[in-house]
């Protein structure tokens, strides 16, 4: 495991008498991280500071020893090799993140790492990922490339935007739930309005951008779960929004 490094997010804070703490493990930012995802850690960091809580940062990478005592875990995406490169570690790991999944502990995986948490994802090229099976759902690699803007509502979010850039085409099966309905972009796949997946206190999404910075909805949702599986309780600090609402606009009326 890396130690905490010398860059924004990454602080630790001193723990004091008393202050509630959050480890927020950052899976995979060597190969899984592209299109300003560690953007979602260095956001989620400063929201829960926001919130009152000390934080510290970990990142996980292949090989490194797996910090089970997280209290939320972030992936972002990566290229196909990116995915194929981590993939015997995922693996590895997999029955642990089933069981911290099903336990409760929040999650949020993008794109790549999204794709992952899937059963599995057969690439253009033939390949075939396995997945962890943390949502049911498959992927599936295609010639075409979806990318622009994305905006979307979510029922437990709300207005949800970001920007999306993948080839693969995600399929939930069963009765598993999309993350949100797509207003504006392609979403899951091209056949239906689904983008991402939730269970548990899991969210899996395509959207980059980086999320959470224009998304505080999810990121407070997973600092509160946290804090209730941690410490019983959440008590939110009343943050002023004014300048996150008007990147929001901004971001939504951006043209595809
Ligand atoms: N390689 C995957 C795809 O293109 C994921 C891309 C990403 O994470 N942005 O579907």
């Amino acid at each position: 495991m890396s130690q905490l490094q010398n860059q924004p997010g990454h602080e630790a804070s001193a723990d004091l008498a008393g202050e509630k703490h959050l480890k927020i493990v950052q899976l995979y930012p060597r190969d899984m991280n592209i299109y300003g995802d560690w953007g979602n850690t260095l956001s989620l960091s400063r929201r829960a500071k926001a919130h009152g809580f000390s934080v510290e940062v970990v990142d996980y990478n292949p090989g490194d020893p797996f910090p089970k005592d997280g209290d939320i875990f972030l992936g972002g995406g990566g290229q196909d090799s990116g995915q194929s490169r981590i993939q015997d570690d995922l693996l590895a790991r997999a029955e642990t993140l089933r069981q911290l999944a099903a336990d409760g502990t929040p999650m949020l995986v993008i794109c790549g790492l999204y794709q992952l948490f899937g059963q599995d994802f057969k690439t253009v090229s033939g390949q075939r990922l396995q997945g962890i099976g943390v949502f049911d759902a498959h992927t599936v690699g295609s010639e075409e490339r979806l990318i622009g803007n994305i905006v979307e509502e979510s029922a437990e979010f709300g207005t949800l935007v970001g920007f999306e850039n993948h080839s693969g085409l995600t399929y939930l099966n069963g009765d598993t739930k999309p993350l949100a309905t797509v207003t504006k972009g392609d979403g899951n796949n091209k056949s239906d309005t689904g983008e991402g997946a939730r269970v548990h206190n899991v969210v899996g999404t395509y959207l980059h951008g980086s999320l959470l910075p224009k998304n505080p909805a999810i990121s407070d949702f997973l600092i509160k779960q946290a804090a209730l599986k941690k410490y019983g309780e959440f008590v939110p600090v009343d943050i002023d929004d004014s300048l996150i609402e008007q990147a929001r606009a901004s971001a939504i009326a951006r043209p595809r």
